[in-house]
């Protein structure tokens, strides 16, 4: 399984940041990165990024999509819109949109439904606040948000899981390595449990502070997939160095 580094560049990014596409591109073509590397722009830069990345190894994605196809939704976008804007993937229930639009587990699994529908595969983010992990209280948390995000017709083969901390979003702290192992076996464990053989190929990303410092270290736990990144994929440079710390089987 090929590791996947997605950059979720959030509300930043305008045309100028095209730079940082071609840049990257560059970096990877010159050092033989063949990890899959996705990169969330906002909306506005989808078809402009996914121009910019022809048939070089990024592929892009959205950052949401609505569960309607289209209708009456002001400033919403569909994941058929986010398709023929040139996406394959979209994160859906990211920490920031559950704290900030209130969304829910059934809303999230609502949305995962819509991608796969658009033909996109759905990055499925769950995590535990702080809180959470204090009272002990981080691998039931990861298991509910999963049990009700994940709707029932889902396929496996598209869809991709993302174990985000909320305290380790954009805060520069990460969960020691044996933490991270243990979720992402017990992530494992609720998949296969569902899934059967299916759930061992469903790919778990990492994230939350993801950086160049260590993303070595993150990306060789066992069950790391990969990783979900926020602020170092703004920098080509950054993410670029993130790539070139992926495991063995993400170089070519
Ligand atoms: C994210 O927003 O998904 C994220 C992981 O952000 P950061 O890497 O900045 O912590």
């Amino acid at each position: 399984m090929r590791c996947l580094l997605a950059g979720n560049w959030k509300m930043n990014g305008l045309r100028a940041a095209l730079a940082e596409i071609r840049t990257l591109e560059r970096g990877l073509a010159e050092n033989g990165v063949a990890a899959e590397i996705l990169v969330c722009p906002p909306a506005t830069l989808i078809s402009a990024v996914a121009k910019e990345a022809g048939d070089s190894p990024i592929v892009v994605g959205g950052q949401d999509c609505h569960a309607e196809a289209s209708g009456a939704f002001t400033g919403d976008i569909s994941a058929e819109m986010l398709k023929d804007a040139g996406a394959s993937h979209v994160i859906v229930g990211h920490s920031e949109r559950r704290q900030y639009h209130g969304e829910t587990d059934a809303a999230v699994a609502a949305k995962v439904k819509a991608a796969q529908r658009a033909g996109l595969s759905a990055i499925l983010c769950v995590g535990e606040t702080e809180t959470d992990r204090g009272a002990g209280r981080a691998l039931a948390v990861v298991a509910a948000q999963l049990g009700g995000s994940i709707p029932e017709t889902t396929r496996a083969h598209d869809l991709i899981v993302a174990y985000e901390p909320v305290w380790a979003i954009g805060t520069g702290r990460t969960p020691t390595v044996a933490q991270i192992a243990e979720v992402h076996a017990s992530i494992r464990g609720v998949l296969v449990d569902r899934f059967g053989q299916e759930g061992k190929a469903i790919r778990i990303l990492y994230g939350g502070s993801v950086k160049p410092a260590n993303a070595a270290e993150i990306l060789a736990v066992r069950d790391v997939g990969g990783a979900l990144i926020g602020a170092a994929s703004l920098k080509a440079a950054d993410f670029l160095a993130i790539a070139l710390a992926a495991p063995l089987q993400g170089r070519s």
